[in-house]
């Protein structure tokens, strides 16, 4: 793979192991197992795996699981599948943050009995009131000033059912008039009676992200915890309740700029909006930016890989067009894609001339530059298909495909000379009746230069094949940015294309009968494609979806 671009945090690595602060790194992917993974997900996971190749370190898996009503089986698994599919390794097991619940509650005791940790009856709402503002201090909480051993007491009861939902909170005494909210006595357990995917019953209260997740990167020794700067305010959270606690490892997070790509969303809430009102088939439906959906797209692992490196890592802001992430898919599937050809919008065209005895096939490579890809034979038949924008009755100037009178060569083929346009009674063209040129078969033609080559395939050989043709999903850019004229944003469902998929039908070399579910192709001179991973089956009638056109159609 491409060479690893520096940036900040790769410039923090190499301090931390010049100075011998560390002698290794290890770094953890930690999505909440509420969704399936999206693009920006991919951008880290690039970078947290990626370090930990690079520099020969780990980079756990973990699944941030504290909220078990959002949370499924299912999730955990496209999660897996996804990291996997792009390419990386965890060593030995998934981490799951519901494996720390002891510890959690143990620290949480200890927090108690240290006299920084409190049981609140206040209601959320009363606690919002408590809290103040960015501009006016919190008011502490009337039951802040509870003795230890009540706080124990209430704690022990909390865990073991006694009080209803909501009732009661254990929170951090650390400083209401502090100007950081995070720090106003935060929460960091609440009662929840809620079935969990992994712990079921065993638990009714349920520990806070902030105080979860710094323990976890503790409890793993993680050297950098690396996130997305809407955490950066909460960091001297994280580093309170480390500093607060008897763990012998403090990990240091960094914040870097969450990727925003446009036309797409990247909100797993948002996302699972569009799965909820089927506008898609599902997480994996072509057009979700999401992994599976990238995936099922036709987009290499490589390729994501290649955009990660691309739009780097950095503090600013990362709003991306598509055409970056199609632009790296399709460097990628460049060398990666075997080329067969494929007739998308197709005019007949009957040979005239056309004679078995003669040689009617040819062995063509799959790819020009890499002959390990092997070759197959391209038959030529009386009837053949090509594309209808291939032909022009009255050609634009330097028009080097056919018209009327005019010679272009058959990719891989002869070279044929257009002898008459036939049309229907209201006057479509719908076939051209061609000659061959039987001396021209891998040679140039005798006195003249025939300058165009065009993709074709054999009416006798062709394979039916469905095509689905996508494109972007919204209207707008950036479809959950737009606000209205009341200042509130609009709703991202207003901005759903009608033409975001379209069904056809195309003609394909035979060859791709047979390919497996997930076989990238680049249909010559059209774009790349990919037999559908669920609906393709190989000796059927073939299902390709298109990946990306061959040319950055998304630029103005
Ligand atoms: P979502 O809002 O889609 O649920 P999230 O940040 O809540 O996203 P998590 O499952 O908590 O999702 O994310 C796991 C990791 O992926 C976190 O470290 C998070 O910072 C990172 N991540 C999530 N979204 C992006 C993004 N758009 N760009 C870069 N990193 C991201
Ligand atoms: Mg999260
Ligand atoms: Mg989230």
């Amino acid at each position: 793979s491409a060479p690893a671009v520096s940036n900040f945090i790769r410039s923090i690595i190499d301090e931390d192991l010049a100075s011998g602060k560390h002698q290794g790194i290890v770094t953890r992917f930690p999505p909440e197992p509420n969704g399936y993974l999206h693009v920006g997900h991919a951008k880290s996971i690039c970078l947290n795996f990626g370090l930990a190749d690079d520099y020969q370190g780990k980079c756990n898996l973990r699944m941030d699981d504290t909220n078990p009503e959002k949370e499924s089986d299912e999730y955990v698994q496209a999660i897996q599948e996804g990291v996997e599919w792009l390419g990386f390794k965890w060593d030995g097991q998934v981490r799951f943050a519901s494996d720390y619940f002891d510890a959690l509650f143990g620290y949480a005791v200890e927090l108690i009995e240290a006299g920084k940790a409190f049981v609140d009856d206040l209601s959320a709402e009363e606690m919002r009131a408590y809290r103040g503002g960015l501009t006016e201090p919190g008011r502490e909480s009337p039951y802040r000033s509870r003795t230890v051993e009540e706080n124990l007491d209430l704690f022990m009861r909390m865990r073991d059912g006694e009080f209803a939902d909501g009732s009661k909170t254990l929170r951090l005494k650390i400083d209401m008039a502090s100007p950081n909210i995070n720090l106003r006595d935060p929460v960091i357990y609440r009662i929840r009676r809620a079935h969990h995917h992994r712990t079921g019953d065993k638990w009714c209260i349920y520990p806070m992200y902030d105080y979860t997740h710094c323990i976890s990167d503790a409890i793993e020794g993680i050297t950098h915890s690396l996130c997305t700067l809407e955490f950066e305010d909460h960091r001297p959270l994280y580093d309170w309740v480390l500093d607060n606690i008897s763990i012998g490892c403090h990990p240091r997070q960094y914040e870097f700029s969450r990727l925003e790509l446009m036309y797409a969303l990247t909100s797993k809430r948002k996302l699972n909006q569009l799965v909820i009102d089927g506008v898609v088939s599902g997480w994996d439906d072509p057009r979700m930016p999401t992994i599976a959906g990238m995936r099922r797209r036709g987009m290499s692992p490589a390729g994501i890989r290649l955009f990660a490196q691309r739009i780097g890592v950095s503090r600013s802001e990362n709003v991306v067009d598509m055409s970056v992430l199609e632009g790296a898919v399709r460097d990628a599937l460049e060398g990666e894609a075997p080329r067969v050809m494929a007739v998308v919008n197709p005019l007949k065209v009957t040979l005239s001339n056309y004679d078995d005895a003669l040689t009617a096939s040819r062995s063509a490579p799959f790819h020009p530059q890499h002959p390990e890809f092997g070759e197959r034979d391209v038959p030529l038949s009386r009837e053949i298909w090509i594309e209808r924008d291939d032909f022009a009755e009255v050609p634009p100037p330097k028009w080097q495909r056919l018209t009327a009178g005019g010679e272009v060569r058959l990719r891989y083929s002869y070279v044929i000379r257009c002898d008459e346009v036939v049309k229907d009674e209201a006057g479509e063209v719908v076939e051209l009746k061609c000659s061959i040129d039987h001396d021209t078969l891998g040679k140039n033609p005798e006195g003249r230069k025939v300058k165009g080559v065009i993709h074709w395939v054999g009416a006798a050989h062709a394979v039916e094949a469905e095509v689905r043709w996508y494109d972007r999903l919204f209207t707008e850019a950036r479809p959950d940015a737009v606000r209205g004229e009341d200042g509130e944003y609009v709703d991202f469902r207003t901005f759903l294309s009608d033409h975001s998929l379209k069904t056809i039908t195309a003609f394909v070399e035979p060859v791709v009968r047979d390919a497996a579910p997930e076989t990238r192709y680049q249909f010559e001179r059209v774009g790349y494609f990919v037999t559908d991973r669920h609906e393709h089956v190989a000796g059927g009638r073939p299902v390709f979806n298109r990946t990306v056109g061959l040319k950055d159609s998304w630029a103005k």
